[in-house]
C-alpha cells in the first residue's frame, strides 16, 4: 500500500494511466511530449492535488483536515477551503459506505492510493499510475476502483480508458485475489452529470483481459510512432509527414504539446476557416450561417478553438518566461488587489489617528454563508436549517443536451407568470 500523502511529488510513468485515452487516440502524443520539460503546475491541477491529499488524510484516519489548513503541492501552497473539503468528504463518504456494504461478513480489503506498475504486461514503455481507492469484496469476488475527480470537466465512466487502466493495475498489484467482477467508479462532486455525481460501470474480468490486448496494441502503436519520430532526426520535411501520419487531435486537453502541436494548430485554423470565405472575409452575415444547425456546428467548433487559444497563449507565456518572448511581446508585472501593509492592530490604530475612523467604519460584520454554517453545525444540524436558505437561480446556462442531470429551465414567459401568480 502506498503511504505518501504528498501527491505533488510523485513521478509519472512514461505511459501514465491518466494519459491512456490521449495516447490511444493520438499515437504520436507520447513521442512529442516524452522529452518536454514538465510544465508549471496550474492552479486548477494544484487544487485537485490538494483535494486528493485531504481525502487521503481523512481515509487514513489521522488528524481531520480543516478549513484554512495548507496543502503543499508541486508548485503551490493551497489553502483548504469549503469546496475542497466538500469534494473530499463526498469521496471519502462513498469509499467508507462501499467498504461497509462489501464482504457480507467477510472483511473487505481497502487499498488507499495504491501505486501500480503495468510492467508485467510486457508493454514497450514503463507504464503505471496510482489508484485513489481499491476495494476487494471476497464474497462477491468483486474488485472496485474509485477515482476522485475534483475538476469540472465532465468525465464519463463508461469505457473510460483511465479507469480501466486503474482496474488493470489493481489486478496486477493484488495478485492472488479471485476476481470475477470489476466495478469502476468516478466521484466528481463539482460536475453535475446525467448519471449523477457518482457513477459506476461494472464488467466481467474477462472483458478487462480482452481490453488489455487492445491496450497493448495502442502502446505498440505509440512506440512505433516514437521510433519513427526519432528517425526523422529533426528534419522539418520528414517531421511534417510524421505529424500527418501519427497525430490525431481529439483528446488534446492536458497534452503537454497542446500549445505547439503542429497538427492541432492546423486543425484549429481549419476550424476557424469555417467562418471565412475564399477571400478571407467573415461570412457571418450569410443567411445559411444564421440557422440553428449552423449555430450548433459553431458551438462545437468553438469549444475546440477556445481550448487551443488558451493553450497557445500559455505556450507563448512559457516562451517569454524562458527568456525568448515572441517578437513584439514582453513580460510585465501584473498586480493583485491592494492589501494592508502592516499588522491589523497597527492599521486600525492608524486609520483612527490619521483618518478619524471608528470600528464601524473599519470593519464589516457579515453573516456567514449557509455552506460555512453547515461546516460548523455538521450534517445533522444542517438538516434542521434546510428551510432557512434559498438557492437562487442566477441565470440560464446553455449546455450540451446530454451534459447534466439538471432539468430544462422553464421558458422565460412561464417563469414570469410563476413569479407574478
Ligand atoms: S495536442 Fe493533440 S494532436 Fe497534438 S500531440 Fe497532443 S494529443 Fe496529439
Amino acid at each position: 500500500m502506498s503511504s505518501s500523502p504528498d501527491h505533488g511529488a510523485r513521478d509519472h510513468a512514461v505511459w501514465s494511466a491518466s494519459a491512456t485515452a490521449r495516447n490511444w487516440q493520438c499515437a504520436g502524443a507520447l513521442a512529442l511530449t516524452m522529452n518536454t520539460p514538465e510544465q508549471r503546475e496550474s492552479i486548477h491541477a494544484a487544487r485537485g492535488t490538494a483535494t486528493h491529499q485531504v481525502a487521503e488524510k481523512m481515509l487514513r484516519g489521522g488528524p481531520t483536515p480543516k478549513l484554512g489548513d495548507i496543502e503543499a503541492t508541486k508548485g503551490h501552497q493551497i489553502e483548504v477551503d469549503e469546496e475542497i473539503l466538500a469534494s473530499a468528504e463526498m469521496y471519502v463518504g462513498y469509499v467508507i459506505d462501499t467498504v461497509r456494504c462489501s464482504g457480507a461478513g467477510t472483511a473487505p480489503l481497502l487499498m488507499i492510493e495504491q501505486r501500480f506498475d503495468l510492467g508485467p504486461l510486457g508493454g514497450p514503455f514503463e507504464a503505471g499510475g496510482t489508484a485513489d481507492a481499491v476495494i476487494y469484496d471476497g464474497y462477491l469476488k468483486r474488485l472496485q476502483v474509485i477515482d476522485l475527480k475534483h475538476g469540472m470537466g465532465v468525465v464519463d465512466v463508461k469505457g473510460n480508458p483511465q479507469l480501466r487502466t486503474y482496474a488493470l493495475g489493481a489486478l496486477l498489484a493484488n495478485p492472488g485475489l479471485a476476481v470475477d467482477q470489476v466495478t469502476v467508479t468516478i466521484v466528481q462532486p463539482r460536475a453535475p452529470h446525467r448519471d449523477g455525481k457518482i457513477r459506476s460501470e461494472t464488467f466481467h474480468v474477462a472483458d478487462l483481459i480482452d481490453w488489455t490486448a487492445d491496450l497493448l496494441v495502442a502502446m505498440r502503436r505509440s512506440k512505433q510512432a516514437a521510433d519513427e519520430h526519432a528517425a526523422c532526426g529533426g528534419n522539418a520535411v520528414l517531421l511534417e509527414a510524421w505529424a500527418e501520419k501519427w497525430l490525431r487531435p481529439g483528446k488534446c486537453k492536458f497534452c503537454a504539446a497542446e500549445g505547439w502541436c503542429p497538427k492541432l494548430r492546423k486543425k484549429s485554423l481549419d476550424v476557424a476557416g469555417l467562418w471565412f470565405d475564399d477571400m478571407d472575409r467573415p461570412k457571418l452575415n450569410a443567411p445559411a450561417e444564421q440557422s440553428p444547425e449552423a449555430v450548433a456546428r459553431d458551438l462545437a467548433a468553438l469549444d475546440m478553438l477556445e481550448d487551443w487559444i488558451k493553450a497557445r497563449r500559455a505556450y507563448a507565456h512559457a516562451l517569454a518566461e524562458a527568456g525568448t518572448p515572441p517578437p513584439g511581446y514582453r513580460l510585465v508585472d501584473s498586480y493583485g488587489h491592494r492589501k494592508w501593509g502592516a499588522p491589523e492592530a497597527k492599521i486600525v490604530a492608524d486609520l483612527k489617528a490619521v483618518a478619524g475612523l471608528d470600528a464601524d467604519d473599519v470593519y464589516d460584520r457579515k453573516l456567514k454563508t449557509p455552506a460555512a454554517i453547515d461546516k460548523i453545525v455538521g450534517k445533522a444540524g444542517a438538516e434542521k436549517l434546510k428551510s432557512m436558505w434559498l438557492k437562487q437561480i442566477t441565470g440560464r446556462t446553455l449546455v450540451k443536451a446530454d451534459a447534466t442531470d439538471r432539468p430544462d429551465a422553464p421558458a422565460m414567459a412561464d417563469r414570469y407568470f410563476e413569479a407574478t401568480e
